[in-house]
């Protein structure tokens, strides 16, 4: 077959089953085999760049970066919406609606109000050609290069659209993949997203887009809007956006009348909790496209619709005492224990405080009566005071200075949120939480091991540290409380089998603060083995690619400390992995060895990661800065204009991708 052909089929076909998997939800390739196929049109694609089209599925990682966002007047005007709180107010809207009608039967629909940022995508011919955000309405950013990498969002269009309209609708971040974004950062030390709709309206002012890709976005839509388009309803409308490709919601309802609309709300006003989505109401459409042409907007939203809000869900109840927790990295979560209360369909009994700031700003007492609500969160949080229920006796609260678990006075940092205690080997909360880390699934895994028996096995005094684990022997474990025999050989097992856990994942199990799944990678990668990296010294670590300032210092001062080292002398010892397995190699040649490349801009034939990867397949290193060592900058367009005077004037080469290509080829 012709190279083109077979691009072209193998893109056809990748489309139909992003397709299939992301708005169908019903894929019917494994991953493994779609994995592949992505990969051989890679293969294709870089070895033919002739044939490069930014519509590829190859390009929905994106790699583009976008400095300053382009401001796009809307072509129609992005309204906002009316809102009602009760079935009064609805009827008052019905009535409006009526009068100006006429005495007509009007139909509704019904559709749930999702909870994230609102984006108008055009398209044109079939093709995406630009999605925008709502901004002030009248004009928003340019997001185009970031919407690309949502997979849920047709590049190309089935069936038979419209020559040219726009389609909107809403990027949300579902809970599930919300709460994973959240579990990470938590893993490395960070500080978590505070709700899904600013994380997701977030994501789409990300400069990277290859950050995009890598968040589980979606992109719900529900609004066709152009001129001539031959739909006669709003309901029809959501038919036909479905035919032609996009994710519609099929959670809609054709009402007759506001009885079955009252019906519709009432039954997801309840429900609502089962939705792998966050929803705030209830957005009730006159169905008729015509009506609405007739009824027509106020200055601020359509009269045709109106939003339906779904009430908070919030109680009230008593605050019985403020506990602290101490994580694995020092940093303090003061948590509330609250009189039980039943909120959102299960029993609450404590609720996240955040921290210090949170606690003051809203003057949150012990014995008050508290508002508590659900939001996107697993953990509901206090809201707000019933002031007139407080008690005369009432006293405001002092944060703790000293650490519950060990005693050491807190510190906090400088434009930091969280309190810490310092105390790193000393505090027991921080000495356990380390080997929990060092044992957990995407760490050591170790079988057999769980957070509690880490927590006996310090208690007992068995264990200080991950290295300790080596030295356990089955005698010391079995009087242990519940060890049976059988328990006790798997846990030895479990550690035994941990030594052949490769080196990038002993790298994260370590636990350096900031230091990540990812970059644990990253820096494995690099450096190739351990005593290189605890050998780099800072300026050498920050050139890493994608390695800042904050996680080189975080490097440096693991390293420095004595305990450490001591520890990673024994891991060493007892066999566990401290050099980077060569993986097969995908090295094609040494043409760019010795030669360090900082690639930057927006590039139109491969994606930034590819041209990263060419890069180390040709021998070469990523850098993250430019500098004196730097030996070429591959530079696409939009290359920063402080980048390229710093180039300048290091008399750094520069090259273009077409220049980088013909380097390699
Ligand atoms: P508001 O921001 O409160 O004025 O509400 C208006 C916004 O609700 C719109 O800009 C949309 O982004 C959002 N929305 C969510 N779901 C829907 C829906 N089904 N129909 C219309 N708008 C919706
Ligand atoms: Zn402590």
């Amino acid at each position: 077959m012709e190279v083109k052909t077979q691009i072209e089929a193998l893109r056809k076909e990748l489309n139909q089953h992003n397709y299939n998997y992301y708005v169908l939800d019903n894929p019917t390739i494994s991953d493994f085999e779609f994995d592949q196929k992505l990969a051989e049109l890679g293969k294709l694609e870089a070895a033919h760049p002739e044939f490069f089209d930014i519509d590829s599925p190859t390009q929905r990682v994106g790699g583009a970066v976008t400095k300053n966002f382009e401001t796009v007047v809307h072509s129609h005007r992005m309204y906002s919406l009316d809102n009602s709180y009760s079935k009064e107010d609805l009827m008052e809207w019905e009535q409006r609606v009526q009068k100006m009608l006429g005495d007509v039967p009007i139909q509704y629909t019904c559709e749930l109000k999702y909870d994230g940022a609102s984006i108008s995508i055009t398209y044109e011919n079939g093709v995406l050609k630009r999605a925008v955000t709502r901004g002030d309405g009248i004009q928003g950013d340019d997001v185009t290069s970031n919407i690309r990498t949502i997979k849920s969002v047709p590049i190309r269009l089935k069936g038979d659209y419209p020559e040219l309209f726009d389609i909107r609708g809403e990027i949300v971040l579902p809970l599930a993949g919300f709460e994973k974004m959240n579990q990470e950062l938590i893993e490395i030390g960070e500080a978590p997203y505070s709700n899904p709709r600013n994380t997701a309206s977030g994501s789409l002012k990300l400069q990277d887009s290859a950050e995009v890709a890598k968040r589980p976005l979606e992109c719900l839509l529900y609004y066709v809007i152009g001129s001539d388009l031959g739909i006669e309803t709003q309901y029809e409308s959501l038919d036909k956006a479905r035919d032609w490709g996009f994710k519609v919601p099929t959670i809609s309802k054709l009402a007759k009348n506001m009885e079955e609309v009252l019906e519709f709300i009432s039954y997801w006003d309840e429900h609502r909790h089962t939705l792998p989505y966050e929803t705030d109401g209830v957005v009730i459409k006159v169905n008729s496209i015509h009506y609405q042409e007739e009824l027509g907007y106020t200055a601020k939203a359509p009269r045709w619709a109106i939003a339906y809000k779904f009430k908070a869900e919030q109680v009230e109840t008593v605050l019985n005492s403020i506990s602290y927790q101490v994580g694995r990295t020092g940093a303090i979560t003061p948590v509330a224990n609250l009189e039980p209360v039943q909120l959102a369909g299960t029993i609450v009994k404590r609720a996240s405080l955040h921290n210090a700031d949170q606690i003051a700003k809203l003057d949150i007492r012990v014995n008050d009566s508290v508002y508590v609500e659900k939001g996107g969160e697993i953990i509901p949080k206090i809201v707000g005071v019933n002031l007139e229920a407080r008690p005369a006796d009432s006293e405001r609260t002092i944060y703790i200075k000293e650490c519950p678990e060990c005693g050491t006075k807190l510190k906090r940092n400088e434009g930091e949120a969280q309190h810490y205690c310092s105390n790193v080997y000393g505090c027991p909360p921080q000495i356990a939480g380390r080997v929990q880390h060092y044992i957990s699934r995407k760490a050591m895994d170790i079988d057999g091991l769980g957070e509690e028996t880490v927590m006996l096995l310090y208690k007992s005094g068995l264990i200080e540290n991950y290295a300790d684990l080596y030295e356990l022997k089955k005698e010391d474990i079995l009087p242990l409380d519940r060890m049976a025999e059988k328990s006790a050989d798997n846990l030895l097992k479990g550690i035994e089998a941990s030594k052949a856990i490769p080196f990038e994942r002993v790298l994260y199990g370590l636990g350096i603060r900031y230091v990540g799944e990812t970059v644990a990678k990253k820096l494995a990668n690099h450096y190739k083995n351990i005593d290189a990296l605890a050998e780099a010294p800072l300026m050498e670590l920050i050139m890493v690619d994608e390695i800042g300032e904050r996680i080189a210092q975080s490097v440096i001062d693991f390293f420095s400390s004595s305990i450490n080292k001591e520890i990673i002398s024994r891991l060493k010892n007892y066999g566990v992995q401290f050099v980077l397995e060569e993986k097969e190699s995908t090295v094609v040649s040494n043409v760019l060895e010795g030669k360090t490349l900082v690639v930057s801009g927006v590039f139109s034939k491969m994606s930034r990661d590819e041209i990263k990867q060419a890069i180390e397949d040709h021998g070469g290193k990523n850098g993250s800065s430019i500098t004196s060592k730097t030996s070429y900058v591959v530079a696409g367009d939009k290359m920063g204009p402080s980048k390229l005077e710093k180039a300048n004037k290091l008399g750094v080469v520069i090259l273009s991708e077409d220049d980088f290509l013909a380097l390699i080829q």
